[in-house]
This record gives C-alpha cells, structure tokens and sequence, in this order.
C-alpha cells in the first residue's frame, strides 16, 4: 500500500473529517456555515455526529456558525497590547542605550585623566 502520505498531504487543516473515510458508506450530511465575513462552507459530518457549534471558516479563518443571520463574533485580537509591548521594548532599548552612552563618556572622561 502507497499513498497514504498523499492523502494526508492533500487534507486541510482541521482533524475531525478524515476519521471517516474508511470505504464505509457512513452516512453524511452536509452542514452550512457562515462567518462573519458571509463566507459560506459547508463541511460534512457523519450523520450521528454531533455538530460543533462554530466552524473554522476555511477562506479567513474567523470562526464561522449555523445562523447566516447571527455569524459569531470576530474575536478581538488587541493590537493595543503588541503596540504597547513594541513601545515598551523600544523605551527599554532606548535606555540601555543612553546608560551605554553614559557608561562610554564616563571612561573617556577617565582616560582623559
Ligand atoms: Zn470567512
């Protein structure tokens, strides 16, 4: 047998699809998502399956629900906290910077003694 690391190459993502390919005619149903970006897919689940409440959307990622109406919210991600971190650690670099200057004027101060 060969292959195998085809398929797995060709599958995308999220785990809980590839569980049911066993040659088995398990039956399916199609599910819609939307997310908030009025993408639509349409993954399928095995008929017992219970359905997760959101879906990955495939096209951008946002998390994406049964209602078309009511996609889920777009989590915040906070750009002010990375913003923040960046000036921080420029402050940081900014005062070692000036120690490093006062540290080198300090022994040219001394070798012009
Ligand atoms: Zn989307």
């Amino acid at each position: 047998m060969s292959g195998g690391n085809a398929i797995r190459g060709t599958r995308v993502g999220a785990g809980p699809m590839g569980e049911s390919e066993r040659g088995e005619s398990a039956p399916r149903r199609r599910v819609s998502y939307w997310c908030a970006n009025g993408h639509e897919s349409r993954p399928s689940f095995a008929a017992e399956a219970e359905l997760p409440e959101s879906w990955d959307c495939p096209r951008c990622g946002l998390p994406a629900g049964q209602d078309q109406e009511k996609p889920p919210a777009v989590p915040r991600t906070e750009p002010y906290k990375s913003h923040l971190a960046y000036v921080k650690e420029r402050r940081s670099e900014s005062d070692g910077e000036a120690i490093l200057t006062e540290a080198l004027e300090k022994l040219r101060a001394r070798r012009e003694l």
